[in-house]
C-alpha cells in the first residue's frame, strides 16, 4: 500500500482519507460501467467538485480549497493506486494542467470567472495542443487564430484531447501571426458553446478506457480578445513554464500505479502454486521482486524530492523531465515483469494486472515522449 511519506504533512493525510472515501463511494461502484461506455458520467465531475478534490491548489479567493500541489499529488496517488487511470487522466488535465494555466497566466477577470467553475466541476477543462500533423513538435502547430477587430477567428483540427467530450472550456494552442516557429504561438480560451466548435470521435484506445480522449474541429470560431490567455506570441514560453508540473503529475501517477502492480503481484505469487510450492518462493521470483522493490524505493525518494521542490517553486524543467522519463520507464518495466508472474491470467482482462499493463503504456508517450524527455535532459549537459 501507499505508505506515509515525510514529504506530506498532517493536512495532506486528512485530505488523503477524504479522497479515499470519495473513490470508494463515488468512483469504484461506477468504474466498470464507465470503462464500457468509454467515458465517465458527468456527475463524476459534479461530485468531485462537491468533495473538494478538483483543483485543490487553487486559492480560496478564486473558489478553490487554498491548498498546494501536494494536495493535487494526493489525488493523483490515490486514483493511480486504486487503478483508476482513466478518470485520473481526465482529472490531471483539468486540475493539474488547465486550472494551473489559468491561475498562473490568466488576468484577474479570467481567474474570477473560470477558477470557481473549474473547482466546482460546473466547467470541465481541456487543453488542445496536439494536431493530426504534429504532437512532439509543438512549434509546428497549424491551428490559426487570426486577429479580428473584436478578437480572434480560430480554425484548425486538434486530436488526442483528454476530456474532449465533456469539456466546456478548451485552452487552444494556436498561431496568431505569421512569425516563424514559437514566436507566433498563443494560448486562447475557447468555450465549447461557441459556434464552430465541433467535437469529433471519442477515440478507441489500448488503455484508459474511461477517458474521453477525442478529436476537436474548430471552424471559424469567433472569440473576444479577452479570451487570450497570457501575452500574444508568448504561448510557447508559457507552455515550457507549465509543462514541468504536468510531467511531475505523470511521474507521480507512474509511481503509484507501479506500486499497485507490485503489491497485487506480491499477493498473487504467495498464493499461486507450481511444482508443489508457491511461485513466490522460487529464487527467480524473489530476486526479481527484490529488484522491483528497490526501483520503487529509489523512485519514491526522487519523486518526493521533486514534489517538495515544486511546491517551493524550485523544480526546473530538467528535473521534471528526469522524473517523467525515469518513473514512466520504470513503470513500463515493472508492469511487464509483474504481468509475467501472473502467467496466462495476466493476459486476461478480468485480472487487474492486465488493465494496469494497458493503462501504463501511454505514460511514456503523453506529456512529452521519453525521447523528447531525453532531448530536454541532454540540453542541460551543454551548460
Ligand atoms: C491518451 C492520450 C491523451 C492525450 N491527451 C492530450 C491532451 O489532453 N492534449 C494534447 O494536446 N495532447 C494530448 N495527447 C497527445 C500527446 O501529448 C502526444 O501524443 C505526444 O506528445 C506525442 O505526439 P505524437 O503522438 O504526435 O507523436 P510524434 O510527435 O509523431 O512522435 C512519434 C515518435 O517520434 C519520436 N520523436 C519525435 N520527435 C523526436 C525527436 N526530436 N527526437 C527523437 N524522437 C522523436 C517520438 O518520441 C515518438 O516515438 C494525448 C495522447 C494520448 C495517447
Amino acid at each position: 500500500m501507499l505508505i506515509h511519506r515525510a514529504v506530506y504533512e498532517e493536512e495532506h493525510s486528512l485530505f488523503r482519507d477524504a479522497v479515499r472515501g470519495f473513490i470508494k463511494a463515488e468512483v469504484l461502484p461506477h468504474f466498470t460501467a464507465w470503462e464500457e461506455a468509454g467515458m465517465v458520467e458527468r456527475r463524476f465531475w459534479q461530485r468531485a467538485g462537491e468533495a473538494g478534490i478538483l483543483c485543490p491548489q487553487i486559492a480560496d479567493s478564486h473558489g478553490g480549497a487554498g491548498g498546494n500541489f501536494k494536495h493535487n499529488a494526493v489525488v493523483i496517488e490515490e486514483f493511480a493506486y486504486a487503478g483508476l487511470a482513466g478518470p485520473l487522466s481526465d482529472l490531471t488535465v483539468h486540475s493539474d494542467v488547465g486550472a494551473s494555466y489559468i491561475e498562473d497566466l490568466g488576468n484577474e477577470e479570467q481567474k474570477q470567472h473560470w477558477l470557481p467553475r473549474l473547482a466546482s466541476g460546473e466547467t470541465v477543462c481541456a487543453v488542445a495542443m496536439t494536431e493530426p500533423g504534429t504532437g512532439s513538435d509543438l512549434q509546428a502547430v497549424r491551428t490559426r487564430a487570426t486577429p479580428t477587430e473584436a478578437g480572434f477567428r480560430i480554425s484548425g483540427n486538434k486530436t488526442f484531447v483528454s476530456n474532449g467530450q465533456h469539456c466546456d472550456l478548451v485552452i487552444v494552442v494556436a498561431r496568431t501571426s505569421d512569425a516563424p516557429g514559437a514566436k507566433s504561438i498563443s494560448l486562447i480560451l475557447v468555450e465549447a458553446e461557441r459556434a464552430g466548435f465541433n467535437r469529433g470521435r471519442k477515440l478507441d484506445k489500448l488503455g484508459q478506457l474511461s477517458a474521453d480522449t477525442s478529436e476537436l474541429f474548430l471552424e471559424d470560431i469567433e472569440v473576444p480578445r479577452g479570451n487570450l490567455l497570457g501575452r500574444e506570441g508568448a504561448g510557447f514560453a508559457s507552455l515550457m513554464q507549465q509543462l514541468p508540473q504536468e510531467r511531475l503529475a505523470i511521474a507521480l501517477t507512474s509511481m503509484a500505479a507501479a506500486q499497485r502492480a507490485f503489491d497485487i503481484t506480491v499477493d498473487y505469487v504467495r498464493n499461486r502454486k507450481a511444482f508443489g510450492q508457491a511461485i513466490g518462493d522460487f529464487q527467480n521470483t524473489r530476486y526479481k521482486l527484490a529488484d522491483l522493490k528497490t526501483e520503487l524505493s529509489v523512485g519514491w525518494a526522487f519523486v518526493d524530492q521533486c514534489l517538495d521542490k515544486h511546491v517551493r517553486r524550485q523544480l526546473d524543467s530538467t528535473q521534471a523531465s528526469i522524473a517523467k522519463l525515469w518513473c514512466s520507464e520504470m513503470q513500463g518495466r515493472l508492469v511487464d515483469q509483474c504481468l509475467q508472474f501472473f502467467g496466462g491470467y495476466g493476459f486476461m482482462r478480468e485480472y487487474e494486472i492486465c488493465r494496469l499493463y494497458a493503462d501504463a503504456r501511454v505514460q511514456r508517450i503523453y506529456g512529452g515522449t521519453s525521447e523528447i524527455m531525453r532531448e530536454l535532459i541532454s540540453r542541460s549537459l551543454a551548460a
